[in-house]
């Protein structure tokens, strides 16, 4: 048994190495190529993902943007109204404006039906506007849009300042400035578009109108202005102007971001509008094309354009980090499919080793024919198929004949090789692939075939008793001088003898009759 496990242990070993040499020539380049596959995969998804981000992101900020045209529109619809006389404003503010000779200008003190925290700026240029002039008329629609302007900034706080510039050269700001603090010029005023006089409509400008990103005078950063013009009798007489914080409105964008990304805003022209801009090369939306990845030095960068105003949210990723997220997915799915491959191996080796075994449980290690264990089970076995098929089965019970005498003789190792010679002769004598060879016992064999009569099983044991003569093995403690069996031979009915032991009582008796008679026979049960 020592021997049957040995072997089971060095084939199985042997096994092992081979699916481990199988493993390291199919396994590794297939999770080398996976990797690669993964790494590719890896890159193409996260630049999808820097397409939508980027694409969410230009979404958001336009809607933003187009809510704040939405807000404008309404106010310069509001001011036309109020200019056309549809909508009546019933405050007399030139009684209350005061000329500030110092500056050139004038100045909005109080008025009636508003506190002073409420009332906005009012500061124009020049003499102060004579009553039931054009300038008055427009002063007192300026004035009426104050709630509006009030509400945009409580909704907004990237809105500081909501204000109406005239080209008749006044403004009127929001909130309220302290008196003496004049944040304009002339130039700043000629700057913010307060010409000095109204225009006629042009037909090719659009009425709201996006400036260019700037840095606020007031220290509240990068800041745009969205302008509507205000028109009255086919004359373009003023703009209702909000001042936008970008980076606050940016901020807002920050959900859009990824890990490795960064969201940078680009004018139409390319120029970063955040400040210096982590692009070693400056993109120019003009020429590049929005929506796709493109690689600019290092990185790699997604333009999606933001239809309000034409500008670009840009998407920029470094490759190197792109290529460490691919590299740190690919080893992890590497090592899965390793550890799957290794665990396939595994199986595929354990299972052939258990076949293995199960081959050498039913065999004689001596003579490597069925073992006993074997021959209870075939029993079992073939009675029940024989039973079913109708059929009998022929057993015969073979023994060597003073064998003790051989081992004593020739020594047990020379006995070893006469039950191998056995053994083989025994084998040679079965012709048909349903005949089966036992060992069950030191010197006993069992052969089990099917038969009809008990003849035949007669006939078999003979030819196998011939068999064993015809090796010639010489025996001089044997009074037949040679090496010999004795056979009992029966024939089992399993209808009659369900699990066959009456007919093993009968062979083994048999076989003893053998004996008896002289040996080198067979005796029919
Ligand atoms: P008989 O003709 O009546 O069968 O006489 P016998 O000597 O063969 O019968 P006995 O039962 O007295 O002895 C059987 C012998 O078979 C005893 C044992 O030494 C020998 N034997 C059994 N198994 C082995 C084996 O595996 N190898 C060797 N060399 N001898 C074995
Ligand atoms: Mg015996
Ligand atoms: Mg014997």
């Amino acid at each position: 048994m020592l021997r049957v496990i040995d072997s089971v242990a060095g084939e199985g070993s042997h096994r092992l190495r081979n699916a481990a040499i199988a493993f390291a020539g199919l396994g590794i380049p297939v999770a080398l190529l996976l990797t690669q596959l993964v790494i590719a995969a890896s890159m193409q998804r996260q630049s999808r993902a820097a397409v939508e981000a980027g694409r969410a992101a230009a979404a958001s900020l336009d809607h933003e943007l187009v809510l704040r045209e939405h807000a404008v529109e309404g106010i310069v619809a509001n001011a036309e109204q109020i200019l056309d006389g549809r909508v009546k404003s019933p405050v007399d503010v030139v009684s209350q404006l005061r000329a500030r000779p110092e500056h050139g200008g004038y100045t909005l003190g109080w008025l009636p039906g508003y506190n002073a925290a409420e009332l906005c700026s009012l500061m124009g240029e020049g003499a102060v506007p004579a009553r039931g002039s054009e300038s008055a008329r427009e002063m007192q629609m300026a004035v009426a849009l104050t709630p509006s302007f009030r509400v945009l900034r409580a909704r907004g706080v990237e809105i500081p300042w909501p204000y109406y510039i005239s080209r008749r050269g006044f403004l009127y700001l929001c909130p309220r400035a302290a008196d003496d603090a004049f944040l304009w010029s002339h130039d700043l005023l000629k700057r913010y578009g307060a010409l000095p006089a109204p225009e006629p409509v042009r037909a090719d400008r659009r009425r709201l109108i996006w400036s260019p990103v700037y840095e606020d005078q007031a220290g509240k950063g990068l800041m745009t202005t969205l302008s509507g013009l205000v028109t009255h009798d086919g004359q373009t007489v003023g703009d209702v102007s909000i001042d936008l914080g970008v980076a606050t409105l940016l901020e807002r964008l920050g959900h859009h971001g990824l890990p490795d990304s960064t969201l940078r805003l680009l004018a139409a022209d390319g120029v970063d509008m955040l400040g210096p801009a982590p692009l070693r090369t400056r993109v120019d939306p003009r020429t590049v094309a929005t929506g796709a990845p493109v690689q600019v030095g290092d990185a790699e960068v997604v333009l999606c354009r933001v239809p309000s105003t034409g500008w670009n949210v840009a998407v920029v990723t470094p490759r190197r980090a792109m290529l460490g997220r691919a590299l740190r997915e690919s080893v992890v799915y590497g090592l899965m499919v390793l550890f799957m491959l290794a665990c396939f191996a595994l199986l595929l080796a354990l299972a052939r080793a258990l076949r293995m075994v199960a081959a050498i449980s039913v065999r004689d290690p001596l003579t490597g024919v069925y073992n006993r264990r074997h021959f209870d089970e075939s029993m079992r076995v073939e009675l029940s198929k024989a039973r079913r098929m109708g059929a009998k089965l022929g057993l015969a019970i073979l023994d060597v004949d003073h064998f003790k005498t051989y081992n004593d003789r020739y020594g047990h190792h020379a006995g070893d090789q006469a039950l191998r010679a056995v053994a083989k002769a025994l084998g040679g004598g079965l012709q048909r692939l349903s005949d089966l060879l036992f060992r069950i016992g030191g010197e006993e064999f069992a052969v089990v075939v099917y038969a009809d009569r008990a003849e035949q099983v007669v006939m078999l044991g003979e030819k196998l008793c011939a068999a064993v003569r015809a090796l010639d093995l010489p025996h001089t403690g044997s009074p037949l001088g040679r090496v010999t069996i004795s056979v009992g031979a029966t024939l089992i009915d399993p209808a009659d003898d369900g699990d066959g032991e009456r007919a093993y009582k009968c062979a083994d008796a048999a076989l003893y009759r053998a004996k008896e008679a002289g040996r080198d026979r067979v005796v029919r049960g």
